[in-house]
């Protein structure tokens, strides 16, 4: 086997997995993040992951982990990816186990499992209240031996700028920026693997990390990279608003019973477990949403007339909100000064979660050579809506995939000196430019930013209408003319240039899907329609975006 020089641009769990991986077979990894992987988004993930363990004798089995999946996310999830993703469930966890993530054990001493939304079976695994961050810590723990054999060398501080691609299109490498130093630095490369998380930055303060900036997949988009099912944004259900931004109540709260109600006639009222007897306040998360969006904004019975309703967990043995939830407490004590074990928590729906992305094939391959996709970043496993525990299951088991898929390749030698010399030099002339331009008479990008967070967040709610959408299209318009300045960093000018390049993408993606689809639902399209069975594509082509629907199986030709 050909041994491979890859670089890894983002150090969250599907980063780490990947280069763990990679170096396993003795490969040569170059793994770049801003920040250390310890202050990766994946650190919050606290529920848990899935898997059909069957530990319990609950009567689980992959094919029943592979059903929910596709009925949580509509049908739209690439089959052939999630069948992979949830037979080698299980495989994954052994893995994760024998490495040392301290999973919570039940009484026999098996790997507990709890409930979860959209999932009939006790299938979500976890480790305290703290998943994430267990499971990432024991994974970087196996990436430092690899690191004493010098088979990874980490750069913290670097955000990407852009590929390097051949004639023939093909990726031999990419062109990154150190945040502190404003190096800017070729890396020529057999493989690059972009691993850098969900598209936060579009919406500003939402429940995941502003690390995760959006700006590779944006910069992806304008060299003609395919994205897809942009318009699927996941509403958790659960969000509670603080000064800083917003924060999340995991769903372990709904999945250890926990209920939602609001009050109707001066009672109590359990709207989810009268709409929903079957899964009631678990139900997928796109219904649970819309359910409190009709409580609040279309009956007016949010709590004292304010778009909240309240979770309780106060009748739960207090062991279990101190321990098994020990963050819901934490959240609620430090944030909301209120203890969920007396109170109930105030919540509402907030963006969490992109199951849009960069279009992968089940190998991870994205619409370039040697170029892959893998975690939040990717779109092939979750269709129109994510089911909890899938994702930090998806981000492992993208690294997995497409290190094994870079493991079959071989490695074509070519000369790409030229190639190379010429990319650094267009980006280090774009940076020259900008330092002589450099005027306060501009609009600051900071302003920008929050100007188009609003946007993003306006057009693109629980339901979406075209008026609205192309209103939208037409103030991005505006701020694109914008003279932007932005004195303290060259890299913040060009990512928001490019972040408003990409929000033309989400909403022309969600235009152009004429149905009521999970994450997307279209006031005047308010049905599931099977014209629409199918991923949205969008593409860059000379300066257009162009959208496509593509087979959820397709063979993608590459
Ligand atoms: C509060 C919260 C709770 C969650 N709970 C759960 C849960 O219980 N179960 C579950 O399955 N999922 C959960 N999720 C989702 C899950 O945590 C993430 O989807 C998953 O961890 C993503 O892993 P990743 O490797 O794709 O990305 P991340 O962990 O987000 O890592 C992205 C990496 O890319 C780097 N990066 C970002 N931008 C750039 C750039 N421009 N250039 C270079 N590097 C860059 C970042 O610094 C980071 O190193 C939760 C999410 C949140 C926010």
């Amino acid at each position: 086997m050909d041994t491979k020089n890859v670089l890894v641009i983002g150090a969250g769990l599907s980063g780490l997995t990947c280069s763990v991986k990679l170096a396993e077979n003795g490969n040569n990894v170059r793994l770049f993040s801003p920040s250390p992987s310890e202050r990766s988004q994946s650190v919050m993930a606290m529920g848990g992951i899935n898997a059909a363990l069957n530990n319990k004798g609950q009567d689980d089995s992959t094919s029943q982990h592979y059903t929910d999946t596709i009925n949580g996310g509509q049908e739209i999830n690439n089959h052939k990816a999630v069948k992979k993703l949830t037979d080698d469930a299980p495989e994954i966890i052994e893995w994760l186990d024998s490495i040392g993530t301290s999973f919570t054990r039940d009484e026999n001493g098996n790997i507990d499992q709890r409930y979860f939304g959209g999932q009939k079976k006790q299938r979500t695994a976890y480790a305290g209240a703290r998943t994430g961050k267990q499971v990432l810590t024991a994974i970087n723990t196996m990436l430092r031996k690899y690191e004493h054999e010098n088979l990874v060398k980490r750069y913290i501080g670097w955000r990407f700028l852009s590929l390097i691609l051949n004639d023939m299109s093909e990726c031999v490498g990419a062109v990154l920026i150190n945040e502190f130093t404003e190096e800017i630095q070729s890396f020529e490369a057999d493989c690059v693997v972009i691993a850098t998380g969900g598209m936060n930055k579009v919406f500003g303060k939402i429940s995941g990390s502003l690390q995760n900036d959006a700006g590779t997949t944006a910069r992806l988009l304008q060299q003609e990279i395919q994205l897809a099912n942009l318009e699927m944004i996941q509403f958790h259900p659960t969000t509670i608003k603080t000064p800083v931004k917003s924060m999340l109540i995991t769903e372990a709260a709904r999945g250890e019973g926990g209920r939602l109600y609001t009050i109707k006639d001066g009672e109590k009222w359990y709207f989810m477990e009268e709409w929903y007897p079957e899964l009631g306040a678990l139900m997928p998360r796109d219904v649970v949403s819309r359910s409190i969006y009709k409580v609040c904004n279309q009956l007016n019975l949010g709590i004292n007339g304010e778009n909240i309703v309240y979770l309780d967990v106060s009748f739960l043995p207090e062991e279990t909100v101190k321990v098994k939830l020990d963050e819901v407490y934490e959240v609620c004590t430090q944030y909301l000064n209120l203890d969920p074990t007396v109170d109930p928590i105030p919540v509402y729906p907030g963006i969490h979660y992109f199951m849009g992305g960069i279009l992968t094939d089940d190998a991870h391959k994205t619409s370039i050579k040697n170029l892959y996709a893998i975690g939040e970043c990717s779109a092939q496993y979750h269709g129109a809506n994510r089911l909890g525990g899938n994702s930090l299951l998806g981000a492992i088991h993208g690294g997995y995939i497409a290190a094994e898929e870079i493991n079959r390749q071989t490695v074509t030698s070519s000369n790409n000196n030229e190639i190379i010399r010429k990319e650094l030099e267009k980006q280090m002339e774009k940076y020259a430019q900008w330092k002589d331009n450099q005027t306060s008479e501009y609009t600051s990008s900071y302003t920008v930013e929050e100007e188009l967070a609003s946007i993003m967040n306006n057009a693109m709610g629980i339901y979406r209408d075209e008026e609205t959408l192309r209103e939208a299209m037409g103030q991005l318009e505006q701020l694109e003319n914008e003279k932007i300045y932005s004195h303290e960093s060259y890299y913040e000018y060009v990512l928001i240039k490019s972040l408003i390049h990409l929000s033309k993408a989400f909403l022309i993606s969600a235009i152009n899907r004429k149905e009521s689809r999970g994450a997307h639902q279209r006031i005047e399209y308010p049905e599931k329609s099977d014209k629409y069975r199918k991923t949205t594509v969008i593409q860059e082509k000379n300066n257009e975006m162009i959208v496509s629907f593509n087979d959820t199986d397709e063979k993608m030709g590459w």
